[in-house]
């Protein structure tokens, strides 16, 4: 096994559960690791630390195993049954309300690399890292051994999200069983067709669906706009809680009409009343918001694309959320209520909140912050790996 052994100290982020191994933390390398083979890694003084996926690039080991230089043959059955046994601690693997959860979200399970969404009966599995993408049908067995005759199909969605310099060139797959999509899950008793093929990500934002209740709350006789809606995860729990009218805009065509369906699909199922009103534009959400009137909607929900992917983007991307939540404010009725995200992992919350401040300042309203919000618990922070949290949101009363 290829042995790779750290700089004097550079041990200690370790030592606290931090999986990741940088490539300037490296002093020498035994052997020469293949794109995501498995690799033990030792201190300078040559203390045994733990196993771990090597990858070319800045994060050059992903631990999977601390202590020790091997997997155990049931590593992956025993890692999943162990992210399975916390969603069930959180109430979400038998809930007769939601049938559809993150069961591993990579660091946040001690899985680098690693994320598993399970829409009802289908598991999404995507690979982040070149060693999981090798080990993807190990992986889809362990699901069905854990899940047993409840799962009754396996995709693959990792050509996106492995870097394509691998040697290997990803292709979307099922490693297990077939279904055809859209196929439908059942989020707090409301029901959404994903499209686990053809959407965004693995199909659906799960990280949202506590974020959607709370806004539920807080729907209710207003005139609510959903800019960056998708497929209308915050539009029909609007609709649910009898908001006055609900419009939701996205750029992506196909979002907009798995939208309309689950709106025709909760209304048939007598979810959303036969008189609720929605319209729907397939457009620019911040020229929307833009060339709106003031004081038309009581409730904006902002929820845009990550702005900034890397570090170098930062400073552009703030520009930009301060020009768009500066028009969300700028427009929002008197007394109305402001849900804002970012899910842009390199924007911290400070960073976050101090955008929304200069928003709000550029606007000259009052603006009180009612809460501070984040991914739902299915999406979890190692605490030694602050680089988890990236979801922030604020929702904001606006005088
Ligand atoms: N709130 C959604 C998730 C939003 S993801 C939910 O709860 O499911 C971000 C969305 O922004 C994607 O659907 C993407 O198509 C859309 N988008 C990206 N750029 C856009 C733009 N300039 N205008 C409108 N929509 C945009």
């Amino acid at each position: 096994m290829v042995k790779i052994f750290l700089k004097r100290s550079r041990e200690e982020s370790l030592e606290r559960f931090h999986p990741w191994i940088f490539s300037g933390a490296i002093q020498r390398i035994e052997g020469s690791p293949a794109e995501g083979e498995l690799v033990a890694v030792y201190s300078f003084d040559g203390e045994l630390l733990g196993t771990g996926h090597y990858q070319s690039g800045s994060i050059a080991v992903r631990i999977l195993e601390f202590g020790t230089d091997k997997l155990s043959d049931r590593f992956w059955i025993e890692k999943l049954l162990a992210s399975y046994n916390f969603r069930r601690k959180l109430g979400l693997t038998e809930s007769s309300t939601t049938n559809a959860y993150r069961l591993v979200h990579g660091e946040g399970d001690m899985l680098p690399g690693l994320v598993i969404d399970i829409y009802d009966d289908t598991a999404v599995l995507q690979a982040h890292s070149a060693g999981i993408y090798l080990v993807r049908n190990q992986i889809s067995d362990a699901l069905l051994e854990l899940y047993g005759g409840k799962l009754r199909a396996v995709y693959d969605k990792s050509s996106g999200t492995v870097p394509s310099r691998e040697i290997f060139n990803p292709v979307d797959a099922y490693l297990f069983g077939e279904k055809a999509t859209p196929a439908t899950i059942l989020e707090n008793g409301k029901i959404f067709n994903v499209d686990w093929c053809h959407g965004q990500k693995t199909g659906f934002f799960l990280d949202q669906r506590d974020n959607r209740a709370l806004m539920e709350h807080y729907a209710k006789s207003r005139n609510v706009l959903n800019l960056f809606c998708y497929t209308g995860g915050f539009s029909i729990y609007a609709l649910a809680a009898e908001s006055t009218s609900v419009t939701s805009v996205d750029s992506s065509r196909s979002a907009v009409e798995l939208l309309e369906k689950n709106v025709e699909l909760n209304r048939q199922s007598g979810i959303i009343s036969k008189e609720a009103l929605h319209k729907s534009f397939c457009t620019d959400a911040v020229e929307y918001i833009k060339s709106e009137g003031k004081g038309i909607y009581d409730l904006i929900v902002v929820d845009p694309p990550a702005f900034a992917k890397h570090k170098s983007a930062l400073s552009n991307a703030l520009r930009a959320y301060q020009r768009l939540n500066a028009a969300a404010i700028e427009k929002v009725a008197h007394g109305g209520i402001i849900f804002t995200f970012s899910c842009s992992q390199v924007v911290d919350k400070i960073s976050f909140a101090q955008t929304i401040f200069s928003a709000a300042a550029q606007t000259g309203r009052a603006v009180r912050i009612l809460h501070r919000l984040a991914q739902a618990p299915d999406h979890p922070v190692n605490i030694y790996h602050p680089e988890g949290e990236y979801l922030k949101g604020l929702v904001l009363f606006v005088e």
